[in-house]
């Protein structure tokens, strides 16, 4: 089978970064994916294996810990991760784009010192929370307050659906908050908050459809005094900030998604060859073929599509639309071949433990979280003035 890594169209160094990811996620990743999916547990041991491979810091310049790499890089790792493990991938994604990137984007020297050189390690996680009850798609809806009181910020409010926030080794959330109003429009500001803060909750784990390994909490603030030196970035660009931090971490999960897609159509064509049917291999009836022969179509057009925002990106071009569009067509791609797959195991597509009935369950998310695919073609037809 031809494979993406093989057709001569990838640098050598990212072809050897996807090559040792691909064998690190068969040799250590997948044998206990479908445990940790079962037990809703969150997979230590792999997210360490990660952090010695220096995942988490790839594209972090090396003064703050990380590997030099650039965020195509990352997508590589993610694209390798998301064929076997959504829920591993979505744990590297979240900490480094999420979690990682707000800090060295708009973090002042101290706070870049503080806290990079343990998220960059993968020695500890942070967690990005945007999302309230009352503040999904329409962000700007957020009420989760922070008063300025002497020397420092009082936070009161909740958040909801936030990854990495409540793992043993979760340190920080950097959290979006009510600081103000500019004339009948409230200012909105991101500011630091160390999990250890008096009044901070991390509230119990949700029992998710997918994603069992990764994980996922509603987040609840009382009164939690941190100090004003938390704010990230400038008073009242928090909501801007974090925008910026979406629009790159939508080509991150595209490659998450491009990963889940593939995944489903290596199962297939591997399935296809292998189950008989009516004196064949299934793979032999052409609506199966078909089947395939469209899955794969799905994944490569998808990857085109995140490699191109991904180059806009690094390019320093705008690339809000391409990334809309990855983000899009991606995780779209990953649902279809997802059910797709599903169908061609037949019964045994139905069966939890099969890697092809996880990402049915995994992948709806995939066209919901960081932005909806409705908010994609908001700022899709947003882009072309309509
Ligand atoms: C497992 C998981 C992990 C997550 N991780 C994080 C995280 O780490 N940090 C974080 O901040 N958030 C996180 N989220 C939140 C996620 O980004 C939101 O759930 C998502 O943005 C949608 O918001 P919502 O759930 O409030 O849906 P809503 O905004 O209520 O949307 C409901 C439906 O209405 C549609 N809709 C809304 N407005 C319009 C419109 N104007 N036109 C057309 N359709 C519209 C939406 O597309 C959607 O289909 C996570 C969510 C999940 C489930």
């Amino acid at each position: 089978m031809t494979d993406y890594l093989s057709t001569g169209s990838l640098p050598e160094e990212y072809r050897q970064l996807a090559l040792t990811v691909r064998d690190f996620a068969q040799q250590v990743v997948a044998p206990v994916s479908a445990k940790h999916d079962a037990d809703h547990s969150f997979p230590y041991e792999v997210v360490a294996g990660m952090a010695d491979m220096g995942l988490f810091g790839l594209p972090f310049p090396e003064d703050f810990g990380g590997m030099g790499g650039d965020y195509f890089a990352l997508c590589l790792a993610l694209e390798e991760l998301g064929k076997v493990d959504q829920s591993v991938a979505i744990t590297l994604e979240a900490g480094v784009s999420l979690g990682a990137m707000p800090i060295y984007r708009f973090g002042d020297d101290d706070q870049r010192a503080e806290w990079l050189p343990q998220l960059t390690s993968g020695q500890a996680l942070a967690g990005f929370g945007l999302t309230e009850p009352d503040a999904g798609s329409d962000a700007g809806g957020t009420r989760t307050t922070a008063v300025e009181d002497g020397d420092s910020w009082v936070i009161n409010g909740s958040k909801q659906f936030i990854t990495n926030s409540g793992t043993d080794i979760t340190r920080l959330v950097t959290v979006t908050a009510v600081t103000g109003n500019n004339g009948g429009k409230k200012e909105i500001s991101t500011i630091l908050v160390p999990t250890s803060t008096p009044g901070f909750v991390a509230e119990p784990a949700y029992n998710k459809v997918g994603w069992n390994a990764s994980d996922t909490h509603p987040l609840s603030f009382t009164d939690v005094r941190v100090p004003r030196e938390n704010l990230l970035g400038e008073r009242g660009r928090g909501y801007a900030n974090f925008l910026r931090i979406l629009d790159e971490g939508r080509i991150a999960i595209a490659a998450l998604a491009v990963g889940a897609a593939q995944g489903c159509v290596d199962e297939s064509v591997r399935y296809a060859g292998e189950r008989q049917a009516f004196g064949q291999a299934i793979g032999r009836n052409q609506a199966i073929a078909f089947k395939i022969a469209r899955m794969e179509a799905r994944a490569h057009t998808a990857r085109t599509a995140y490699y191109d925002a991904a180059a806009l990106m690094l390019a320093g071009k705008p690339f809000k639309k391409q990334a809309s569009i990855a983000k899009m067509v991606a995780s779209e791609a990953a649902m279809d071949n997802a059910r797709d797959a599903t169908q061609i195991f037949g019964g045994n597509g139905f069966m939890n433990e099969y890697l092809v009935s996880r990402h049915y369950r995994d992948s709806k998310i995939l066209e919901i979280g960081e932005g909806t695919t409705e908010v994609q073609l908001m700022l899709i037809a947003r882009e072309l003035g309509l």
